[in-house]
């Protein structure tokens, strides 16, 4: 119930506004997005790979509606890309890019154009691409531009949500040699046609899909802060034998810090998710839908300004 008015506000212009311009809100927003600007990317970026992290960055924007948005978005990409490579952030760094911000809502074709442009770019850089999952009815098409990349740039990462019921049968689709898969929960509110509703199926589908996964040949990249998968991750890794260069842990900026810090210590390949840019709002929503001492922390920074 609660998650889901959190997922109604997420879509509020009215609740961003709000939350925009409340000045408590603003060192929420800063514990899980880097900043608005690439410098702030890059600034938290270098710090994370010093403490022996691997980084993801996210340019974020969603839902973009014009040509020349998603065009904006491609070009965002492309200069981050020669920053990072510039102060030697390659290969620690790779990006995380969403369909749907280079205007796949409304141009597949282009969306695919200035995914493969990012790809050649992230080449030139030294790094790799991974396509962020959106909702449910994106699935298909997320997935065959995916396949499309992959015929000149096969490091491209897929992402799989364990949340969906198809999940299981897409994993072992692309389980095979060389194929990186995140596998995550899910993010976004989905019927009961296509996707488990109870925590407890979620959780017993992402721990088929991690089977599949690290028995498989391919590089699972298990995205999750859920400390009892965290834990049947590291056994499989054991089981199967997999070192730190065979599949990674990820985790969001903010979230779990001194689990993250953990694992690294224990010689696991750890890979922080930091978004950044200024349409962190949809983002921030869904952090906060999906765990409710998050709400609790961010409605005492509201109480705190009245
Ligand atoms: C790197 C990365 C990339 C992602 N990419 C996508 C994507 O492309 N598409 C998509 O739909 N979703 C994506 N997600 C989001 C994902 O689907 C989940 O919504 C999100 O990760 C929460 O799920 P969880 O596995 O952490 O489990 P949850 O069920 O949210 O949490 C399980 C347990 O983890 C612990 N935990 C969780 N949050 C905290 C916290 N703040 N502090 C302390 N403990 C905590 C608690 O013990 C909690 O009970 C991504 C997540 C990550 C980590």
């Amino acid at each position: 119930m609660l998650r889901t008015v959190i997922l109604a506000a997420a879509r509020s212009s009215r609740c961003e506004q709000f939350v925009a311009t409340a000045p408590y809100t603003r060192d929420i927003v800063r514990r899980f997005v880097a900043g608005a600007r690439t410098d702030d990317a890059l600034r938290v970026t270098r710090a994370l790979v010093q403490d022996g992290l691997a980084v993801t960055l996210d340019n974020l924007g969603e839902d973009t509606v014009t040509p020349e948005q998603a065009t904006a978005v491609r070009d965002e990409y492309l200069n981050l890309l020669e920053l990072l490579a510039a102060a030697g952030l390659t290969p620690a760094t790779e990006v995380s890019v969403k369909l749907s911000a280079l205007g796949q809502t409304f141009d597949e074709q282009l969306a695919y154009d200035h995914a493969r442009a990012i790809c050649v770019a992230a080449d030139t850089a030294g790094t790799m691409v991974t396509l962020d999952m959106e909702d449910h009815t994106t699935t298909d098409s997320t997935l065959d531009i995916l396949l499309k990349l992959r015929e000149d740039h096969p490091s491209t990462g897929a992402v799989l949500q364990a949340y969906l019921r198809r999940t299981e049968s897409d994993c072992r689709q692309l389980a095979g040699a060389g194929s990186r898969v995140r596998l995550c929960k899910g993010a976004y509110r989905e019927p009961e046609s296509v996707a488990y509703q109870s925590a407890h199926d979620v959780d017993r589908s992402y721990v088929r899909c991690l089977n599949i996964l690290m028995s498989g040949a391919g590089y699972p990249m298990l995205a999750t802060h859920d400390p009892r998968l965290i834990a049947i991750g590291e056994d499989r890794a054991r089981w199967f034998d997999r070192g730190p260069d065979r599949f990674e842990f990820q985790m969001l900026y903010g979230i779990r810090p001194e689990e993250q810090a953990r694992l690294v210590g224990d010689g696991y390949t750890v890979r922080t998710y930091v978004p950044y840019g200024d349409q962190w709002y949809g983002y921030l929503m869904r952090r906060l839908a999906e765990r409710p001492a998050n709400l609790a922390f961010f409605a005492r920074a509201l109480m705190h300004q009245g």
